[in-house]
C-alpha cells in the first residue's frame, strides 16, 4: 500500500514540492512508500525532482488522450489507482485539483477531503484537518477508510527534500482511455497570455482601501516599477477594477513570491490563503489593527494613497 501524489499538464505547478513534502510525512508516519503519478509532459521535470523529495516510485502516463479533457483524466487515475491499489491519493489543490478530485473520489467510491492543510496519524486512522466555511475555520476529519482522496493546500507547507535520496523506480503506465467520451469538452477556454501571477516574484496586490480603479493605477505603476505582477482582492474583483485572472486568495489564486506587498488590504483569511506562503509580506493600512499586520513582516500605518506615489518614486529611481 502506498501513498500518491497526483500531478499532470505540461510542467509542475507550484506547490508541487510542497505537496510530495505532505504526502512523504504522510507515507513514513504510516510506514508506507511514496508514489507520485504524473501524467503529461510534467514528467521530464518531475524525473529531477522526485529522487530528492522521497519519491519510492515515478509512475508516468504519457497518453495524449488523458489530458483531453477531466472525464478522460479521471478514467486514467481510477485506472491506476485499480492497478496500485494506494491507501492515500493525495492532490496539490489547483484550480483543476479542485474539479478533479471529488470526481474520482466519487468514481472509486471513497471518501474526499478538501482543502486539507496538516495531517497526523491516529492509530490507524489518519487525522486531515482543513480548512471550512471559506477559511473562517478548521475542521479534523477522521479517516478510517482504507482508501481517501486528501486534497491539499499547501500555502503553508514548507519544502523539504528527504534527509537521504534513494534511488526513484520509474514505471510507464498503460491505459486504455479508447471508451471514454468527454461528458462536457472543453469548446473555448481562456489563453495564457505572458507571466502568471501564480509564478511571480514580485506580487503588488491592491484592495478596497485604495478607494477606486482609477487609484489602482498606482498599484500596477509600483509592479511595474519593481518588475512584478499586480494582483487584488476578492472586493476590488467584484467591484470590476480588475479581472478574476488576478484575484489572489482562497477562490482566486495561490502565490508564493519572494515579496508581498499589500495595499489597503484587511487581511481576511480567504485572501491570506492565497499569499500568507510569501517570504515576505509588506502591508500599508490607514488601521493598525487591521490583521494583515499580523502576518507582514513590514507594516506602514498610513494612507495607501500617499505612500505608494513615494514608493513608485522610489522603485524607479
Ligand atoms: C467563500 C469565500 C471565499 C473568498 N475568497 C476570497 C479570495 O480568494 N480572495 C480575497 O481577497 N477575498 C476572498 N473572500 C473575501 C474576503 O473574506 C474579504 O471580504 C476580502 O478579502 C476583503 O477585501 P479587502 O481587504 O480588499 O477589503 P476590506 O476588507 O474592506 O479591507 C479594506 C482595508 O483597507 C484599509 N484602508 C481603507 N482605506 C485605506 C487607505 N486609504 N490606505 C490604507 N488602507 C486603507 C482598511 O483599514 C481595511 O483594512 C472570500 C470570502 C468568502 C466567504
Amino acid at each position: 500500500m502506498s501513498v500518491v501524489l497526483i500531478t499532470w499538464g505540461a510542467a509542475l505547478e507550484g506547490g508541487a514540492v510542497e505537496a510530495l513534502t505532505l504526502a512523504r510525512r504522510v507515507a513514513e508516519e504510516g510506514g508506507k512508500k511514496l508514489n507520485w503519478l504524473v501524467i503529461g509532459a510534467a514528467a521530464v521535470q518531475a524525473v529531477e525532482v522526485a529522487g530528492r523529495y522521497g519519491v519510492a516510485g515515478l509512475d508516468v502516463i504519457f497518453d495524449a488522450k488523458a489530458l483531453s479533457g477531466n472525464d478522460a483524466l479521471v478514467a486514467a487515475m481510477g485506472q491506476y489507482c485499480a492497478e496500485t491499489r494506494p491507501a492515500i491519493v493525495m492532490f496539490n489543490q489547483s484550480a483543476a485539483a479542485r474539479a478533479v478530485a471529488p470526481v474520482l473520489a466519487g468514481r472509486l467510491g471513497v471518501p474526499v477531503v478538501m482543502n486539507a492543510f496538516a495531517m497526523a496519524r491516529a492509530g490507524s486512522a489518519l487525522d486531515v484537518t482543513a480548512t471550512a466555511f471559506g477559511g473562517d475555520t478548521n475542521v479534523v476529519y477522521r479517516i478510517e477508510a482504507p482508501l481517501a482522496v486528501i486534497s491539499v493546500v499547501t500555502t503553508t507547507v514548507v519544502a523539504e527534500p528527504a534527509a537521504t535520496s534513494a534511488p526513484t523506480v520509474r514505471r510507464d503506465i498503460a491505459v486504455d482511455l479508447s471508451a471514454v467520451t468527454e461528458r462536457m469538452p472543453v469548446v473555448s477556454a481562456p489563453k495564457r497570455e505572458g507571466p502568471r501571477l501564480e509564478d511571480a516574484e514580485i506580487s503588488v496586490s491592491g484592495g478596497r482601501g485604495l478607494g477606486n480603479a482609477q487609484n489602482y493605477e498606482l498599484v500596477k505603476q509600483l509592479a511595474d516599477a519593481l518588475g512584478g505582477m499586480w494582483g487584488g482582492s476578492r472586493v476590488i474583483v467584484d467591484e470590476g477594477w480588475i479581472d478574476s485572472s488576478h484575484q489572489v486568495g482562497l477562490t482566486g489564486k495561490i502565490t508564493r513570491p519572494g515579496l508581498y506587498l499589500a495595499a489597503g488590504i484587511s487581511g481576511a483569511s480567504q485572501h491570506m490563503a492565497g499569499c500568507s506562503a510569501a517570504k515576505t509580506i509588506v502591508a500599508i493600512n490607514k488601521d493598525k489593527d487591521a490583521s494583515i499586520f499580523r502576518y507582514a513582516r513590514y507594516g506602514i500605518v498610513a494612507d495607501c494613497l500617499e505612500v505608494l506615489p513615494e514608493l513608485i518614486k522610489v522603485a524607479k529611481d
